[in-house]
């Protein structure tokens, strides 16, 4: 456990970090440039993202060569109906960049986000979202699954989609950037009634930054239903505003892939190699 600040200091200086993590999909190798300064915990959200990518492209490419290319394209957006689950890192940076955006688009953003609540309240779904995000217990899936097939059963378009394309395409949460398949993408108009073949995650980024924050805050791990995730994150607007060395925290989330991605080994069968962190 690291010690946090209440002030942010902006970063000036940063250290290159050369990464080695071996992954059911093979060895990705990449440096990052992680600040020295104490920073928030948003600070290693687009990292943390990084890294996501850089192993889900070694699945996607391991599906390629076994003839299974990806089906998703720009402007498929079947898939922006399902409940998106955010971790409280993400939840902040969300909130951080929607209130960056020109008032247009956030009033555009508040509109449908006032939509969407009012569906979910009139079937009895939004007071199951706030209990989940604000559960002092981790959600278990067998909990989680009736309220993902209500949730879906509604079709509730995203509330940052427009004209069918993501308009926070590069602030995307990490759930968003892991649903990639390979069948054919009209199966995805109805995925409880059709089998869809998703390309596997090697390691799901907002699971881990979920296991981070708890570790941090010794709170339990949450996912934040995407509907909720910008009133969350303003309600609990003082937490992000807490701060930690850069180095250490982005070694705090290290660990946690790590351990993810030991315990996805053991359930392989596989035996790891060792991963690798050096500056
Ligand atoms: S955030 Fe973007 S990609 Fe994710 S569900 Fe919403 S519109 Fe789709």
């Amino acid at each position: 456990m690291y010690e946090p600040r209440n002030d942010v200091v902006t970063p000036h200086s940063s250290e290159r970090y050369e990464i080695a993590l071996n992954t059911s999909a093979g060895r990705v190798t990449t440096a990052v440039d992680v600040p020295t300064a104490f920073v928030p915990v948003t600070a290693i959200v687009p990292l943390m993202r990084r890294l996501g990518e850089e192993a889900h492209a070694l699945e996607e490419a391991r599906s390629l060569e076994s003839g299974q290319a990806r089906s998703c394209q720009k402007g498929c957006a079947a898939c922006c109906r399902m409940l998106v689950p955010l971790s409280p890192p993400e939840a902040f940076t969300l909130r951080e960049f929607a209130q960056s955006l020109p008032c247009d688009q956030q009033e555009r953003i508040a509109a449908r986000l006032a939509q969407a609540k009012s569906v979910l309240l009139a079937h009895e779904l939004w007071n199951q979202l706030v209990e989940l995000a604000e559960s002092s217990q981790s959600p278990e899936d067998d909990m989680l699954e009736p309220i993902n097939q209500a949730y879906y059963a509604l079709r509730i378009p995203c509330p940052f989609l427009e004209n069918d394309l993501c308009s926070i395409y590069h602030e995307r949460p990490a759930a968003c950037r892991e649903l990639l398949v390979t069948s054919p993408a009209q199966q995805c108009q109805d995925m409880a009634k059709n089998p869809v073949a998703p390309i596997p995650v090697p390691v799901r980024i907002g699971s881990v930054l979920g296991l981070l924050w708890g570790e941090l805050t010794s709170t339990p791990p949450r996912l934040i239903p995407l509907p909720i995730a910008l009133d969350w994150a303003e309600q609990h607007k003082k937490m992000s505003h807490r701060s930690w060395q850069g180095t250490q925290l982005f070694d705090a989330a290290l660990n946690t892939v790590w351990r993810f991605l030991s315990q996805t080994f053991q359930q392989s069968g596989n035996t790891p190699s060792a991963n690798e962190r050096t500056v």
